[in-house]
């Protein structure tokens, strides 16, 4: 996803902002909306496809967590983070609120089931990490 609203003093200065708007307008530019928020579905894609094992920045220009985004996406984004193990994912938020409540709660879980089962039937070590709730690639 792309895209982001100011939500903290942390914010002021937010280098995705100032890089995305330079591109507003531009046809056909990834930024083409500036710093709109913007879900993009090939985003949620199964990472698991590429092979060498990744630290992977989700988010440098945008925050998982923005109220603009569904549960259902953030879930299939978890569902991914799930499927593939051998990458190192790191996600950053300042709406640790709205995370920490999806995070405790059973029906975001049950969610990222719903969307691993849509990949195919989910390893041991994924059923593992949706029943504990913990990504321990997170
Ligand atoms: S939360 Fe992050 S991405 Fe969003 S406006 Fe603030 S600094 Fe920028």
């Amino acid at each position: 996803m792309t895209g982001c609203t100011k939500v903290s003093e942390g914010c002021d200065h937010c280098y995705a902002e100032i890089f995305a708007e330079r591109w507003r307008g531009v046809p056909g530019h990834p930024f083409e909306q500036g710093f709109d928020v913007r879900p993009l579905a090939r985003a949620a894609g199964p990472a698991a496809a590429v092979a060498e094992a990744k630290r992977i920045f989700l988010n440098s220009m945008s925050d998982l967590w923005h109220d603009a985004v569904g549960t259902e996406f953030i879930a299939r984004v978890f569902a991914v983070m799930t499927l593939a193990e051998r990458h190192t994912f790191q996600v950053l938020t300042k709406r640790p609120g709205r995370m920490r409540s999806a995070l405790a709660s059973d029906r975001f879980w049950e969610m990222v089931r719903d969307a691993v089962l849509d990949y195919g039937p989910p390893s041991p070590a994924a059923e593992v990490a949706i029943r504990s709730r913990f990504l321990p690639n997170l």
